[in-house]
């Protein structure tokens, strides 16, 4: 199907239709495999105050925190013990630390890892200088959703920040060899059904990696505290939306899928999804990386996530690789410029 038949079935199929079409694409790509990666959130320090999120800087009611080295060393050492080879660090945009402290912790981080791992980075936006720095220092993927495709919602959103910002940083991204993921919330305030699919044709503009999407979660320290929560459907739906677009991205079934439905990360999985990210951050600080209310797993050790997982897998028919799991998208591109 060319683009303009993919967003025509998106808008006529049931979802039931447009989930297995969805899933048979994702298992000629990636078979029946799950991709795990280990998130460590290693510091809810942020300055910016998106209206969404619950670690917005003017937030007062969160304790913050930062991860010392060793303390996320040690994470990452645990992980590895447990089998995963890839780490996603996020944090909020941190200003207290700075680039070369960052960079030391991708270092060691590259180092406890060894040559067959890969280092994911999530810290919000940065000059390009600044990307080129973490690539050298080891890093080799960079997580950054656009959040939304809308230029006026993302305004809002972001106190008048221009959408135009965070697509070049995207783009720097690219650019320097990282690979690249990005993607975005489902069911924000004034989105409409037309948003959902420009959001989706972005990501295939962009040629994302990695997509990873989940549904908007009103909490109740933000600005956006009555917006509505929309349906776990519209998660599903957009999920298999990308995959037809984009057979060859990683998309995670992300822990907001899960939050708002028992078995959130499950549907979504089924509909295209080839990726999961136990939250493997020490469990005394897990509590206060609260983007929305009701997330999950909070008092479970990343351990313990991991044999959740396991099991929640088997039953979607998949089952969990725990290879390094670079994107076709990635791969391909990379033999190009061979
Ligand atoms: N500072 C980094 C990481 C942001 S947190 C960055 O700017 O990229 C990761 C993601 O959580 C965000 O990109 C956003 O899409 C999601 N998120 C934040 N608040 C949310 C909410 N209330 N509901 C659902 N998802 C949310």
């Amino acid at each position: 199907m060319n683009i303009e038949e993919i967003v025509n079935f998106y808008l006529t199929a049931s979802t039931g239709e447009l989930v297995k079409k969805a899933d048979e694409v994702c298992r000629q790509n990636y078979s029946g495999s799950v991709w795990i990666r280990g998130l460590i959130e290693f510091s809810n320090y942020c300055r910016m105050d998106c209206a969404y999120c619950g670690i917005r800087k003017s937030n007062d009611k969160v304790s913050r925190y930062r991860l010392t080295e060793n303390e996320i060393i040690e994470t990452v050492r645990q992980g590895k013990e447990a089998g995963i080879r890839t780490f996603v660090l996020q944090s909020g945009e941190d200003g207290g630390r700075d680039i070369k402290t960052l960079c030391r912790l991708v270092e060691k981080t590259r180092l406890t890892l060894g040559e067959n791992g890969a280092l994911t980075l999530s810290c919000g936006r940065m000059s390009k200088s600044n990307y080129a720095e973490l690539k050298k220092a080891g890093a080799d993927r960079y997580l950054m959703r656009f959040e939304t495709s809308d230029e006026n919602i993302y305004a809002k959103l972001k106190n008048g920040e221009n959408l135009s910002i965070r697509l070049r940083a995207l783009r720097d991204l690219k650019e320097l060899g990282f690979e690249t993921g990005s993607g975005y919330m489902v069911g924000l305030p004034e989105e409409t059904e037309q948003t959902r699919i420009n959001n989706a044709l972005l990501c295939r503009e962009l040629e994302l990696d990695m997509v990873g999407i989940g549904p908007f979660i009103p909490h109740p320290e933000t600005p956006l505290k009555d917006a509505e929560q929309g349906p776990i459907e519209m998660a599903v739906r957009s999920t298999a939306l990308i995959r037809l677009l984009l057979p060859k991205t990683n998309i995670p079934a992300t822990t907001a899928a899960g939050s708002i439905d028992p078995e959130g990360r499950e549907k979504i999985l089924m509909a295209g999804a080839n990726v999961l990210m136990p939250n493997i951050t020490p469990v005394k600080y897990k509590k206060n990386y609260l983007l929305y209310p009701g997330k999950i797993c909070l008092d479970e050790s990343g351990l313990e996530c991991l044999n959740c997982l396991s099991f929640r897998v088997k039953q979607t028919g998949k089952k969990i690789d725990l290879g390094v799991g670079t994107a076709l998208s990635y791969k391909e591109r990379e033999r190009e410029l061979v």
